[in-house]
């Protein structure tokens, strides 16, 4: 079955409490949906939610927002949240390019990157979530001191990524290439859905830290 088929995705998404709908309203006002001034972290394409589900109830002092442009993949995290409510998680629909409509400046504390789609062409490379065009998006938005943190076991994606940050005003404060054989970054690892299948396949994950220049 492909899950972005399921039908009646978007009936669930349109209304589940867990979804914020047009979320443009809350730019600038995330403290007010959340009903506190604690930091918003943002998973740029979540997918199926593991990650920030699980990050989300480790961390009941911080509040996460993921963002999933496809219904069908949203509605596993939708699923996530009927399980086991977490007051301070919250999903949106919608493409990432419009990231900095929904976010005001410096918003948003930091920005998660997991397993990013690789869109393997040359000519989509505007589309990778960590190319320079994206990073640009997430310095509207994230706040002073806050940090960018990419994995993916794809290394061709890495070392592009890696490249892109020439084009940015961000810096890589920490690089690895073999994440799980380092005890010490391992700690307080949070595993998304991509990253238990790929090192079970015997994959490196690769990460890096972005601080700004
Ligand atoms: N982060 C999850 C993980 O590590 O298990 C999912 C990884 S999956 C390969 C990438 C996800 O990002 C997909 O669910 C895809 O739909 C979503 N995605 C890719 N590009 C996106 C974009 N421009 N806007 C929103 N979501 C996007």
């Amino acid at each position: 079955m492909r899950l972005r088929n399921i039908s009646g995705s978007r009936d669930v998404i349109a209304v589940s409490p867990y979804v914020v709908k047009e979320a443009q309203q809350y730019r600038g006002k995330w403290a007010e949906l959340f009903g506190n001034t604690n930091p918003v972290y943002v998973e740029v394409g979540m997918g199926k939610g593991q990650f920030l589900h699980t990050l989300a109830s480790l961390h009941p002092e911080n509040n996460y927002v993921g963002i999933e442009k496809y219904s069908s993949v949203l509605l596993r995290a939708i699923q996530k949240m009927e399980a086991d409510e977490l007051p301070n998680l919250k999903l949106l629909r919608m493409e990432a390019e419009e990231i900095a409509s929904v976010f005001g400046k410096g918003e948003a504390a930091g920005i998660y990157l997991n397993f990013s789609d690789p869109w393997p062409k040359d000519r989509h490379a505007k589309r990778r979530l960590p190319s320079a065009e994206f990073l640009a998006r997430y310095d509207e938005i994230v706040a002073a001191g806050g940090k960018i943190e990419f994995k993916t076991d794809n290394r061709a994606l890495f070392d592009f990524a890696l490249e892109e940050l020439e084009r940015s005003v961000w810096k890589a404060e920490l690089v690895t290439y073999d994440l799980h054989a380092d005890e010490a970054l391992m700690q307080g690892n949070v595993m998304t859905e991509y990253e238990e299948k790929f090192s079970a396949e015997g994959n490196p994950i690769c990460k890096y830290v972005l601080v700004r220049k």
